[in-house]
């Protein structure tokens, strides 16, 4: 059965409450959801309805169609001067024995390692020091595209801008505008977290507000450059706080349509300040997913980091509205398993990514940083695959 024909089931199903039919009937008619829409789905839908919607949304989008990318990080540093209560990745500036503070001459040798490989993008995010300033950053831009200008340089958040900025004194336009001339391309999502200040202020009190977050995001687009948008999910917000958070992206969109992908982060709860909150579940990740599809119209992508929820997980999640599960990573990010999550080591080749997306039905698509498609490998087949596998027969003589 395909989507549409799931969807109108759904709308025929007389058991089915007036509220939930009424949201059912605007996705079918590609209308918008309203902020008291997507609180009354967190707390009445169940997976099942969630996942009918979010679905039928994301195969109007895409089809089968699942994107990833070739990529590796770059981490710079995990010392920073701030102190988010979730963070389970920065060394205090006083725990700094325990960090590591790279040099430009650091990063181009990791960038160097890749000098052979397929990579079409360098991911570069971390913590925040002094020393790692705009100076540090368009050196290394600069030496990134003159080694390698085929790649593309997707760094920083607003949480580095905002602090790098500040310090060299500049506009956030200006100073967007100064990177982008560096050679910076795009911007990752991070450093959102929950915007809502009743939140903000008990989990991320002294970094970049939200305003300033979406300010720099705004300059960013306004200048060209395309960037993704996430929210860490399942700690102390409630509901209404997530709604607010994509209301707040949702109404950017509106007016730049710079982003490409919202990206939903988990809350784990290992090695941070916040070891005591426990975390959601699985259900509760997949009906996260489903309404970020659902609210977030205007967003093309929704991305899972199979990384961070692990790789059961991502394949659920590709019922559940996801349509992108990022990157090959090759282990270099130590941001999510120092958080505790599954993948200690996150490394996984583009044959295993192509199976784990055709495991469950859907149709593998390698792209850019852009969503521009660099490989479709619906019916590639990998030379060890087509091996014929023969079985030893008893000789008889
Ligand atoms: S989440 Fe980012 S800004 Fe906050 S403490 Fe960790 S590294 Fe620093």
């Amino acid at each position: 059965m395909d989507t549409t024909a799931k969807l109108t089931l759904l709308l025929n199903d007389p058991d089915l409450p007036e509220a939930l039919k009424a949201i059912a009937e605007k996705v079918l008619n590609k209308e918008r959801i309203t902020f008291e829409e997507g609180v009354y789905l967190y707390q009445h839908a169940e997976l099942g309805y969630l996942g009918v919607l979010a679905n039928y949304i994301r195969e109007e989008k895409h089809g089968y169609k699942t994107f990833f990318n070739r990529n590796f990080h770059i981490e710079p540093t995990n010392v920073c001067v701030y102190d988010c209560k979730f963070c389970s990745y920065s060394r205090l500036i006083k725990q700094r024995e325990e960090g590591w503070e790279m040099s430009v001459d650091g990063m181009m040798d990791i960038l160097k390692k890749y000098d052979q490989e397929p990579v079409t993008e360098v991911h570069v995010t971390g913590g925040v020091v002094p020393k790692q300033n705009l100076e540090f950053y368009s050196e290394f831009f600069r030496r990134t595209k003159a080694h390698r200008p085929d790649l593309h340089i997707k760094a920083l958040t607003p949480v580095e801008y905002y602090y790098i900025f500040k310090k060299a004194k500049l506009s956030h336009y200006e100073g967007m505008k100064y990177l982008k001339e560096a050679g910076l391309d795009s911007m990752p999502g991070g450093g959102a977290e929950i915007f809502h200040p009743e939140v903000r202020e008990k989990i991320a009190h002294d970094k970049c507000t939200a305003e300033q977050w979406l300010d720099i995001h705004e300059q960013a687009h306004k200048l060209g450059m395309r960037s993704n948008a996430t929210m860490l999910y399942g700690h102390i917000e409630e509901f209404w706080h997530r709604v607010d958070h994509m209301e707040r992206l949702r109404q950017l969109q509106d007016k730049t349509g710079g982003f490409q992908a919202f990206i939903p982060l988990k809350f784990r709860n290992q090695n941070n300040q916040m070891d005591h909150v426990p975390e959601v579940s699985v259900i509760e990740d997949l009906r996260n997913y489903a309404i970020a599809r659902i609210y977030m119209d205007n967003f093309d992508h929704i991305k899972a980091y199979w990384a961070m929820i692990s790789r059961q997980t991502a394949q659920l999640s590709l019922n559940f509205g996801v349509d992108d599960i990022d990157g090959t990573l090759d282990d270099t990010t130590k941001i999510y398993s120092m958080a505790g999550a599954e993948e200690q080591t996150p490394a996984m080749s583009t044959q295993e990514l192509v199976q784990l997306i055709k495991q469950v039905g859907r149709a593998p698509i390698e792209r850019d940083t852009l969503y521009n498609v660099v490989t479709d490998y619906t019916d590639v087949v990998f030379e060890q695959e087509a091996k014929p596998q023969y079985y030893k027969l008893p000789v008889i003589n």
